[in-house]
């Protein structure tokens, strides 16, 4: 956890106050924190678009789904199209001009006064995972869009110093190609031509999928939809924690430091298959008992990472300190072969998943972690294969564009609540988002917003409907910056 601004005393002060004032609005329904002393009102025009509006459209776009009962809405199906449509209206209500490119990302733009000037772009993605909640991407688009309405209605939109295009990215979660970032990769510039030719479980491919919906790309146009990096001045994203952090100091808005780096593993353990009734204890070499030692280690390298790497000179120059505060490992899948409660297995496969902020860190962990593994299974007689298969390194974002959307976020907070005591948090994200693939065109900066309990990727994620507010205001004082 992340969460350095704090003493012990005021993340107490501040869950007492939390608590407390939780409590009251209950009783009153004043909400939490945002009483009659602040500035803003809900009920005044402004507050019903940035709140009551936003979340109208929330539930309105968590209806927009391809199966029936829950949301799913994946690359380019009929329910993302509609979704688009439904964004593209909601921009040109905000006064943008509107178009979807060549992948399906939908964008809208207003000049400014000079539309020469690099923009600044703030984006999210429409798309979900399966059985989704309705803020994971949709609050980012939404707030945004709140954000710049308010400035249309109060007559500033034309006065933006720089350009301002909000995009909708149409694949973040990659559930249907299992390839992430199709559409802001598409946009940093660092999709490969390859990824056209993915297809999905049923053998469309995206370009396949892209043509269905009159959308002709090919691999030259694929390289014209790179943005020029002189022609973007940052990019933002506001998006839920997914995690209980912020829920846990009691602030419904975080500043994000940076986005973890990540690496996945796939771990084969052969052993020699046989009778689970005939062959002694003795001597067996039974892989499913050796991934289970395997994956205790994984737990005891992740948990207390100082233990395994200070005493071994390759990790001179990193911060064990940052690793332990960052490192999460996690063994998601496991499949075994023959898979019979009658026979000791001649297979046992499984997956690590394996993130932190701490690149050389990361690197340390998985060097130590494969060493221990191959002895782990040459004493028990079993061979190990550590395949490497999939790495991307950690984003750290703008310091500039951090200051901006924390003193965004303080000045949203003290409009609502009339006065904050307390530094607004500063969190690393542990998720991926479109954010790492736009670090690649561009400075980025990120701003979290308190969810429920930290759930999301499910039909419980929530999000209070102040701190929907909370989040629009925070992107409107931002916006203001630029005028
Ligand atoms: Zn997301």
């Amino acid at each position: 956890m992340a969460v350095s601004p704090y003493t012990r005393r005021s993340v107490m002060t501040i869950l007492f106050d939390y608590l407390a004032l939780s409590l009251l609005s209950t009783a009153a329904s004043a909400g939490y924190m945002f009483s009659d002393a602040g500035i803003s009102s809900r009920s005044d025009l402004f507050g019903k678009i940035l709140r009551d509006e936003a979340v109208a459209r929330l539930n309105e776009l968590g209806k927009v789904s391809d199966a029936d009962g829950y949301l799913e809405r994946t690359f380019m199906s009929p329910a993302s199209v509609r979704a688009g449509n439904l964004i593209r209206g909601w921009m040109e209500d905000a006064g943008l001009r509107t178009w979807v490119d060549q992948m399906g990302n939908v964008h809208g733009r207003v000049e400014g006064m000079n539309a020469n000037a690099a923009a600044l772009l703030i984006g999210s993605h429409l798309d979900t995972v399966v059985d989704a909640g309705i803020f994971d991407g949709s609050l980012g688009i939404i707030s945004a869009l709140s954000a710049l309405k308010v400035l249309k209605i109060n007559g500033t939109l034309g006065k933006l110093r720089r350009p301002i295009e909000v995009i909708a990215f149409c694949d973040e979660e990659g559930v249907r190609f299992q390839s992430t970032f199709l559409g802001s990769a598409a946009v940093a510039g660092i999709l490969p031509v390859t990824a056209l030719q993915i297809s999905d479980k049923s053998g469309v491919t995206v370009q396949d999928v892209l043509k269905e919906n009159s959308i002709e790309i090919s691999e030259e146009n694929l390289l014209q939809l790179k943005y020029d990096p002189g022609s973007v001045w940052g990019y933002v994203e506001v998006h839920i924690e997914q995690g209980p952090v912020l829920e846990q100091l009691g602030f419904p808005l975080g500043v994000v430091r940076g986005i973890a780096g990540q690496t996945r593993l796939k771990v084969t353990v052969r052993g020699s298959q046989g009778h689970a009734g005939t062959v002694p204890m003795s001597m067996r070499q039974d892989p499913m008992a050796a991934a289970a030692e395997l994956i205790v280690l994984l737990e005891r390298l992740c948990k207390h990472p100082k233990d395994f790497l200070s005493f071994d000179g390759h990790c001179n120059d990193i911060s064990t300190e940052s690793l332990s505060n960052s490192l999460v490992c996690t063994v998601g899948e496991i499949s075994t072969w023959p898979s019979a409660s009658n026979v000791i297995p001649g297979q046992v496969t499984f997956t690590v998943d394996l993130r932190a902020m701490d690149d050389m860190g990361r690197e340390s962990v998985i060097y130590e972690l494969s060493n221990q593994m191959y002895q782990i299974c040459e004493r028990r007689s079993v061979s190990c294969v550590v395949d490497r298969k999939h790495d991307a390194n950690a984003v750290i974002c703008d310091s500039e564009l951090r200051s901006q959307l924390k003193a965004a976020a303080y000045s949203a907070l003290k409009k609502m609540a009339g006065e904050i005591q307390d530094e607004i948090p500063a969190l690393m994200s542990g998720a991926g988002h479109d954010a790492m693939a736009m670090s690649h065109l561009t400075k980025v900066g990120m701003l979290f917003v308190r969810c429920r309990g930290g759930i999301s990727h499910s039909p419980a994620e929530h999000v209070l409907d102040d701190d929907v507010w909370a989040a629009g205001l925070a992107v409107l004082a931002f916006l203001e910056t630029h005028l």
